[in-house]
Parts: structure tokens; sequence; C-alpha cells
């Protein structure tokens, strides 16, 4: 015994040398006494097939998993690990171990193996160590955050500098001002998406964000979705296909969010796709889910990016201009906003210039886990006996209070703020009466009249101009569009409540 190994057998660690082999060429007193045996027992045997052969939870540990294994075999890694050895007994020992290459220039190396029992202490530094490298790696990030979002938002603000300056020279020539303030207008448009996105990021992570769930038809939000988006597509050249089921598929989902989603995957595309290519959406359904489609024919993603692209700041590609712009942050906030929902996104790409495919997947659960009990009795097939109350205002307080005062256990109510959402909420909420505001923006309450009237198979409800306009024009007006009373703004609720009875008596008679 060498003067060295006398004085590493008086060492409280265990200490081991293993050869390239994986076997023990030297084993200390206190490596040997932890796990029940003298140092002779173990000299010349496997280390892994002796005290490593089961994981902690006692499947077996094939030789090629083993971390020790692997530092011997290739790059000599330090590794310091928790683990459990197991003693001649046969139970357990719960260990750190830290394992590291004898440098001395032979071929094939040997290693040095130290361990000790991970005690409470033992157990507490390695998670504070733990703890530490995961603070370390934030911190990482949250500093190459700063960096890249300090530079997106310098992007835009370069223009709008040069924007004002331009303005400034251009002195009294309108047309040049024009073209300098639409720019202007585009730059800062951008701004403002980055920044509610960013805030939106921040809202979902901090558990701030809040889903309304109501009830919706999955084609009328994406419809939304296309709507909003179809003047960029024209501009871009862009020719849109969209297929959707003609029956309703009906969820509880928060209409704003899901919105939101879409036109992001529908932007996307469109920025990734040149001129003269085809975007198609598609939903479908089936027995748990349902699934909406943005299949587009652009540049594509290269088979290595596509596992990071739902990832923040990632950016993997060129723009179908060429160029590379955006926060890397559109996807992120797709994804946690449809988890919020219990789905989930995916992307493929056959690769680059091979287009690209985002499939968004949500759960249709049974409607009464999220419901509140109201909706559910108005999404019920059979509402027994209760009224269907909708409710359409601008002044989202006037509608509010309305709708609040109308609740009672034999009516149902909903509201609506504007023409287009009246519209949708009579295809789906099915009401018996509309209360309907007549002077809103976009499109008016007779509009709305007319409109619900040339809707077929509704089940035509009996439609109330609740207005500030009372004269006899004003009447006869709102009964050519199709309403069945005119009442004046405040309206006598005891008038309301007759004609909300009769409705009630008429169902039950
Ligand atoms: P960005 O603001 O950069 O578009 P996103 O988070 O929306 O950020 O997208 C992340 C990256 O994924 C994009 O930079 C782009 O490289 C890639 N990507 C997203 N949608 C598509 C698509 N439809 N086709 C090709 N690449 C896409």
């Amino acid at each position: 015994m060498t003067e060295l190994q006398k004085i590493l057998d008086t060492a409280d660690h265990g200490i081991c040398e293993i050869s390239a082999e994986g076997v023990c060429t030297f084993v200390n007193v206190a490596a040997a006494k932890l796990l029940g045996y003298v140092p002779a027992d173990l000299a010349g045997k496997s280390f892994h097939t002796t005290v490593h052969h089961h994981r902690a939870d006692g499947r077996v540990y094939p030789e090629g998993d083993c971390p020790i294994q692997r530092a011997l075999r290739g790059g000599y890694a330090d590794r310091v690990a928790e683990d459990v050895f197991w003693h001649k007994q046969g139970h357990a020992v719960t260990v750190t171990y830290a394992i590291a290459p004898i440098e001395d220039g032979a071929a094939q190396p040997a290693a040095v193996l130290t361990f000790t029992e991970c005690t409470e202490p033992g157990r507490m530094a390695s998670e504070l160590r733990r703890m530490a490298d995961a603070l370390a790696e934030a911190d990482r990030r949250r500093t190459e955050f700063v960096a890249t979002l300090a530079h997106e938002l310098r992007n835009p603000l370069a223009p709008v500098r040069n924007g004002l300056e331009l303005i400034r020279k251009a002195g009294n020539d309108p047309a040049a001002v024009a073209e300098v303030r639409d720019m202007m207008a585009r730059q800062i448009g951008q701004l403002v998406r980055l920044i509610n996105d960013l805030l939106d990021i921040a809202r979902v992570s901090s558990g701030r964000m809040k889903i309304v769930r109501e009830a919706v038809s999955l084609q009328s939000l994406v419809t939304a979705a296309t709507e909003t988006n179809a003047e960029l597509l024209k501009q871009s050249q862009l020719e849109l296909r969209l297929r959707m089921p003609a029956e309703p598929i009906m969820m509880m989902a928060d209409a704003t969010r899901l919105i939101q989603v879409f036109n992001n995957l529908l932007d996307n595309a469109a920025k990734y796709t040149p001129a003269g290519g085809l975007i198609t959406v598609t939903v479908t359904q089936d027995e748990s889910q349902a699934r909406v489609a943005f299949v587009d024919s652009g540049v594509g993603i290269a088979a290595h990016s596509l596992g990071a692209v739902f990832d923040m700041f990632a950016r993997v590609g060129l723009s179908a201009m060429g160029t590379q712009e955006g926060l890397g942050i559109g996807l992120n906030l797709v994804r946690r906003l449809v988890e919020l929902h219990g789905g989930s996104v995916s992307a493929q790409s056959e690769g680059v210039n091979r287009g690209s495919a985002f499939v968004v997947t949500l759960p249709l659960t049974p409607l009464d886990a999220h419901v509140n009990p109201v909706i559910r009795k108005a999404l019920a097939a059979d509402v027994e006996g209760s009224v269907k109350v909708l409710v359409v205002d601008d002044n989202v307080d006037a509608a509010e209070t309305l709708s609040s005062l109308l609740a009672s256990d034999h009516r149902i109510t909903r509201v609506a703020n504007d023409g287009r959402e009246a519209l949708r909420a009579v295809g789906e909420f099915r009401p018996d009466i509309v209360f309907l505001d007549i002077g809103m923006p976009g499109i008016d309450g007779y509009q709305v009249a007319r409109a619900i009237r040339e809707m077929p198979g509704i089940g035509q409800p009996m439609l109330v101009a609740l207005t500030g306009w009372g004269t006899a024009d004003d009447r006869e007006r709102s009964r050519t569009a199709g309403f069945d009373r005119h009442l004046t703004k405040p309206a006598d609720f005891s008038v309301i409540d007759q004609l909300l009875s009769g409705l009630a008596g008429a169902r039950d008679g």
C-alpha cells in the first residue's frame, strides 16, 4: 500500500479509482464501509454491477444510462448528482458524488469517484445548488430579454424619429407629410402590438390573465379573425380558403383571447408566405376535441427549428420579404392562451420553402364543467319555461344593469355591446326577446332588427326597440325595420315586466 493510499484511507469521503472499463482499481475504507464491504471485496469488481445496478425506484439501471459510465466513456465532465448506491445488505444508500478524470496522459485514463452519504444537510446543500443554478439561468434569460427588447423597441422608433424630421423639412407639402404620416402610423402600430403582447405575456406569467368563458361557436371566432386580417391578406396578395362545418361547434371559451390566437396565426401565415401564396384555415371536430389548422404555402420552418418556435424570442427564419422582424413572442403568447383553455398548439413543416401548418387543438368538455349555471341553462336544448332575454346596448353599464334587473329564476339574460355581437348572440343564444338600442356605432339597431328578421331557422324573437327617440316617425321607422314594440328610455320597468310575463305566459300556455 502506497503512502497516498494510506492517506486516502483516513478520509471521511468514499474515494474510488475506476478504470476506463469501469472496474474498481482502488477503494478507500470509507467507500467500502459506507456500502457494507471492506476494500478488498470491491477491488477488481465492476463498480456499476456491484453497487449501482438499480435505480432509486428499484428499476434496473442499464449501464449505458449510468452517468458514471458515460463520464468514463467520453468527455469526462465532472458530475455531481444525488443518486443511490446499493449496500451489501441490499438496501439503498442515498449519496452525492462527483467524478473526475485522472489526467496522467494515458490513452484511456481512469477516473476518481468521490461520494458521501446524503444526509439532510447534504441534501439541502444540493437543493440550494440546484436553486442557485436555476436563478442564474433565469437571470441570464432576463438579461437577454432586456437586450432583445431594447433592440426591438428601437427598431420602430428610428423611422418615427426620421419621420418627424421629414415632416419638419416637408414644410407645407401635404403629399409628403401624408406619406410620412402613414409610415409613422405603421411603425407606431407595430410598437403598440409589441407592447400589448408583452403585457399579455406578463399577465399570463403572473397568473393575472383571466379567461372569461362564454358560450361561443368556434366558427364565429375563426370568422372574426379572418375578417380582421382580410385587408392584410389582400394587400399581401394571398388567397385565403376557409373550411368549416356548417353545424356550429359550441364551446365555453374566452372569445377575445381565442380570436387573438387565430389573429396571430393568420398574421404569421401572411408574414411568412410570399405574394401569390395560399393560406387554408380548416376547422374540424371529433368527439372530445375541436381543431383549427392554419396551413400556408410559405417559407416553411427547418426541421431542427420546429421545436423552438413556441419559445420566447424564437425567431427561426426570415419573413416572406426576406427580413427578420418581430420579437418572437407571438407564438409564445399563442401557446399560453391556448393552454389556458386546456388546449395545445403544434407546428409542422416539411422544411424550408415547403410551407407551415399550425394546429390549435381545444378540448370540448361537457359544458357543465365550467359554465355558470345561468349560461348552462341557456345552452341546454330544453330550457323548461325559462324566457331567454338578450339586451343590446353600446353603453356597457346600461346593458349590464338592465340585464341584471331582468335576470331571475325564470329568465336567462345575455348582453351584447354592438350590432355584430348582437347578431352572433341571436344565432347562438336564440333569445325569446331582444331589447335593442337603436343608436349604436357600426351596425345600428334598425339594421340589426332587419338582419334578425332575415335569419332563417332561429324561431323569431320578440324585438323591442329601447331608444331615446320617441316620435311617431321613429315608431313607424322601427315598426318597418321589424320591431314588435318601441319603448323610450328610460323605459318603465313595469312595462318591461309585463312584456316578459306575457311571453312566459304564452310559453306555458
Ligand atoms: P415573430 O414576431 O418573430 O413572428 P412569433 O413568435 O410569432 O414571432 O414566431 C416565431 C418564429 O417562428 C418567427 O420568427 C418565424 O421564424 C417562425 N414562424 C412563425 N410562423 C411561421 C409560419 N407561418 N411560417 C414560417 N415560419 C413561421
